[in-house]
């Protein structure tokens, strides 16, 4: 069905948002969509606002249920992360434009079998987002050095997706040489890998 043809009594605008601070006094607080809603692109808009329920606990805890302390700090401690989550989902979705492209789904397998070679230190962007604790704002960069390495692997070898699982650990070694992440607290499981 082309775009032109549905009827536009029933769609709807997709709406992210980013503002601050959230917080009245000691008074009300906005978590989740209310405080930074964003495109549906990463399936993540509900996570991210448990997120926000897990650290306003934290940080009233910390602060011995002073409210207004904890209610004016959250907005600075929590929105880098907020902030590079709505980034990245729109980013997605300018990936999904760029779907049908056969490049990007070169892209795609390679970086699959990469993560499987080397399961303790490449880490792919949805499994970083999804099932890790690793702080949000922290992806941005990791998925950009990922994407360069992706990149200039396919631009030197063409055929790599045709390599044999020896040879493309060596040239994956040869391309990043120490560059690879090594995640910290990353409660990363392979078997996440899609
Ligand atoms: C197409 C789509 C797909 C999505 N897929 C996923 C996914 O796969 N995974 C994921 O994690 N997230 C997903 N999300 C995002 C997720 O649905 C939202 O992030 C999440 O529901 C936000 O929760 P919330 O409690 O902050 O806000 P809401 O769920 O919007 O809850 C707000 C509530 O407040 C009520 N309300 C509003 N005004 C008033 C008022 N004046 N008085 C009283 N009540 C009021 C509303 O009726 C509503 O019940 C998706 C969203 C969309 C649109």
């Amino acid at each position: 069905m082309q775009p032109s043809s549905l009827n536009p009594a029933f769609l709807s605008t997709i709406t992210q948002l980013s503002g601050g601070p959230w917080n009245f006094g000691d008074r009300v607080l906005l978590v989740g969509d209310a405080a930074h809603a964003i495109t549906p692109f990463y399936g993540m808009g509900m996570n991210v606002g448990f997120e926000d329920c897990t650290m306003l606990m934290d940080l009233l805890r910390k602060n011995r249920f002073d409210f207004e302390k904890t209610f004016r700090s959250f907005t600075d401690l929590r929105k880098p992360d907020t902030d590079a989550m709505t980034e990245l989902s729109f980013k997605n979705f300018q990936s999904l434009e760029e779907s049908p492209d056969p490049a990007y789904h070169t892209k795609w397998l390679l970086e699959r079998r990469i993560a499987k070679l080397f399961p303790t230190c490449w880490t792919p962007t949805y499994v970083m987002i999804a099932f890790s604790h690793l702080p949000l704002r922290e992806v941005p960069e990791i998925k950009e050095r990922e994407e360069r390495i992706l990149h200039s692997l396919i631009r030197k070898h063409p055929d790599i997706l045709s390599v044999a699982d020896g040879a493309l650990t060596e040239l994956v070694k040869a391309e990043v040489g120490e560059e690879l992440y090594l995640p910290s607290d990353l409660e990363y499981n392979a078997s996440n890998v899609r």
